[in-house]
């Protein structure tokens, strides 16, 4: 679990999504998590250098979790359903959460983070309670959310869930950002629309655990 953490973690930089040690991601282990460590440049971490934690916030001796722990650990408690929590600065999801700005259903595609746009959560202090609150907010029902003047988190039911909408995210902020450069106001996809996405999706990918 150590090396697919790890693995995880390096596909995020090779992918573009974070650079040195921005961001960080986290597996659900048995009654607890394991977590990227704090502060360090991703290539110079390896499999032991992951940190094992209790739901309590108790991290493995002598070694520092994630400074985000409080968001990774609510999101397994309150979230059943998700094992994985991916969290990025990626250029365009990070574009869009400094101007404050959700993503509307502008594509398709939005249907995969589980709802009809992706919500921007207000700011907070990294590495706080404060944070992990409104990031649970935003991702009521959701499989992403971006994060006010500073980033995006992804969920999944697997590491590779959790990767690809982490993936498809930034390249829908991407787009989104693209539009906006031509209008401020690109048509949208109604309701009925997004309903008839969320159908279909259903039968369209099913990621294992
Ligand atoms: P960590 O290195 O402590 O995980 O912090 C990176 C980060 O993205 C904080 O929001
Ligand atoms: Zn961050």
């Amino acid at each position: 679990m150590r090396e697919a953490l790890l693995n995880v973690a390096q596909q995020l930089v090779q992918a573009g999504l974070n650079k040195g040690a921005s961001g960080n991601c986290s597996v659900r282990d048995n009654d607890g998590l394991l977590i990227t460590p704090s502060g360090i440049d991703v290539a110079l971490m390896n499999a032991t250098s992951m940190v094992s934690m209790q739901m309590d916030g108790k991290a493995e001796a002598g070694k520092k979790p994630s400074s985000e722990w409080f968001f990774h650990r609510d999101i397994y408690q309150q979230r059943p359903e998700v094992n994985a929590v991916i969290h990025t600065h990626s250029m365009f999801a990070t574009t869009m959460a400094c101007l404050h700005q959700a993503i509307p259903a502008f594509h398709y595609m939005i249907a995969i983070t589980g709802g009809d746009h992706i919500r921007c959560a207000p700011y907070a202090l990294f590495g706080t309670p404060a944070l992990s609150a409104l990031a649970l907010m935003a991702l009521r029902g959701r499989k992403a959310c971006l994060l006010a003047n500073h980033g995006m988190i992804a969920v999944g039911a697997s590491l590779e869930e959790a990767l690809a909408i982490a993936v498809e995210v930034e390249n829908l902020c991407e787009q989104y950002w693209r539009l906006l450069q031509i209008t401020p106001t690109p048509p949208l996809l109604g309701e009925a629309e997004m309903q008839a996405v969320h159908q279909q999706f259903k039968n369209y990918r099913n990621w294992k655990r």
